[in-house]
């Protein structure tokens, strides 16, 4: 199974808030570079271990070594 570049606030109000969001909305948090609800700059993670990445370019995660989609 192949992981996905996650974005979301590190804030815990906004994460329910995010939590919100209809699935297929990810395809548009993706491209966010700040938080629609508190306008800080948004946290990029791995989908399947949740760990930080530095960028949205990676093929593969640096820290579970899982594929992510194009
Ligand atoms: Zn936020
Ligand atoms: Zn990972």
């Amino acid at each position: 199974m192949k992981a996905k570049t996650e974005k979301t606030c590190l804030d815990t109000q906004c994460q329910e808030v995010w939590q919100e969001f209809p699935e297929d909305f990810s395809k548009y948090t993706a491209k966010f570079v700040y938080c629609p609800i508190c306008a800080e700059e948004l946290h990029v993670q791995c989908s399947n271990c949740k760990e930080a990445l530095a960028n949205t370019e990676f093929k593969f995660c640096p820290w579970c070594g899982t594929e992510f989609e194009e």
